[in-house]
């Protein structure tokens, strides 16, 4: 088969071959068709993350072995099953969810992968949907998309669930309260869409780029503030009429946070997504008298992934903005996305 491969991290992905894999157990082999390009990968591919004070996490401490591919938004259909995998009708259509845990743990056993401590997540550590195929350990984690756009349904994967977990954590919430999103990437958009779907009125969408805004308007945010000027605090404060009981930071660097601890209410929550990188200092006292919880938010969960599927299926997801692009043009995508021109998800087509 055919992969855009990470062959050494920072450079450009190679078109290189593998051999189709053959599913065995539970296994099942699944054709990738479309697949959506998160900010995410960008920080795989460069092969660290960021952790702040100068430290950085490294992909290979975490279980990567290049050549691989990367890519987590995945969508495709089934080929084959190993034995004991039941039925899986060749040719139907699934999302298929990434963050997978060890498989034997607590949290595995409890649906909840992406909690594990040893991750083994498509396109993360092991071949995604940058591949023409995947190999999903057990059909529990294929979703059927049933009719909904495949473009839009793969991104469901990642940032879909991912905002869904956040947006969860601010719930329940008047739905009349602003919720400051920060960053309206691929993310912050989708964001806007599943509060949309839970009823939320007041969202405030913050970028450093009016076309990003533009994007976030037409997703239905009620406010929206370039955060380049000279007093973004001030000038988010004011959209929202005060201090704020409710963040996302989809962005969350070292300024980013030092400025959202600014506009936080007594009895704010605060959620981490971003992992652009960087540290900032927390008063402790503050926390405390202002009573502020903060909450970092690691992807979502397969029950997310079938909620999330449920609310689009049932017509109460607005729709979620992405652009498709040939599939051997993954080298573009990742260019677009680290240089900050990707606006709304971009979507790999095959
Ligand atoms: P994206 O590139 O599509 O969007 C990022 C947006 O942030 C852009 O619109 C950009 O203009 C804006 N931005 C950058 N710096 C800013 C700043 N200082 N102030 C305001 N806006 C700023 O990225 P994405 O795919 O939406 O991902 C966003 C982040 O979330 C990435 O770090 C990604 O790795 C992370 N992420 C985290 C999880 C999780 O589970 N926690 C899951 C998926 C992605």
């Amino acid at each position: 088969m055919d992969l855009w491969a990470t062959v050494e991290y920072g450079k450009p992905l190679e078109k290189i071959q593998q051999p189709i894999p053959e599913p065995k157990g539970k296994e099942v082999l699944v054709k990738v068709t479309h697949c959506g390009v998160c900010h995410s990968d960008v920080h795989f591919w460069e092969g660290y993350f960021d952790m702040g004070g100068g430290k950085k996490l490294q992909m290979a401490d975490r279980g990567a072995k290049l050549p691989f591919a990367h890519g987590h938004e995945i969508l495709g259909n089934i080929v084959k099953a190993g034995p004991d995998a039941g039925e899986q009708p060749a040719g139907a259509r699934r999302m298929v969810y990434p963050w997978l845990g060890c498989g034997e743990c607590r949290r595995c056993a409890r649906e909840e992968d992406n909690m594990c401590a040893n991750q083994r997540s498509l396109g993360a550590v092991q071949n995604g949907g940058f591949a023409e195929y995947v190999l999903v350990p057990e059909p529990k984690y294929l979703v059927d998309p049933g009719d909904l756009d495949p473009a839009v349904a793969c991104t469901f994967s990642c940032s879909g669930i991912t905002t869904l977990n956040a947006v969860t954590k601010l719930m329940p919430m008047d739905p009349e309260e602003p919720v400051v999103l920060i960053g309206a990437g691929g993310l912050g958009l989708a964001a806007i869409s599943v509060l949309k779907s839970y009823g939320h009125k007041n969202i405030i969408s913050v970028d450093l780029g009016d076309d990003k805004l533009e994007a976030a308007k037409k997703a239905g945010a009620t406010a929206v503030v370039n955060s380049s000027g000279a007093n973004p605090a001030k000038d988010i404060m004011a959209a929202a009429e005060g201090p704020v009981l409710a963040v996302i930071d989809f962005v969350n660097i070292s300024k980013t946070a030092a400025m959202v601890q600014t506009i936080l209410a007594k009895g704010a929550k605060w959620v981490q997504v971003g992992i652009m990188g960087g540290s900032v200092d927390i008063s402790l006292a503050g926390t405390v008298m202002k009573a502020t919880t903060i909450l970092g938010n690691l992807t979502g969960n397969l029950e997310n992934l079938r909620e999330l599927t449920r609310i689009a299926k049932e017509g109460k997801l607005p729709p979620l903005p992405v652009s498709t692009m040939p599939w051997d043009e993954v080298n573009k995508a990742m260019d677009m996305l680290r240089e900050g021109k990707a606006t709304g998800r971009l979507v790999l087509v095959k």
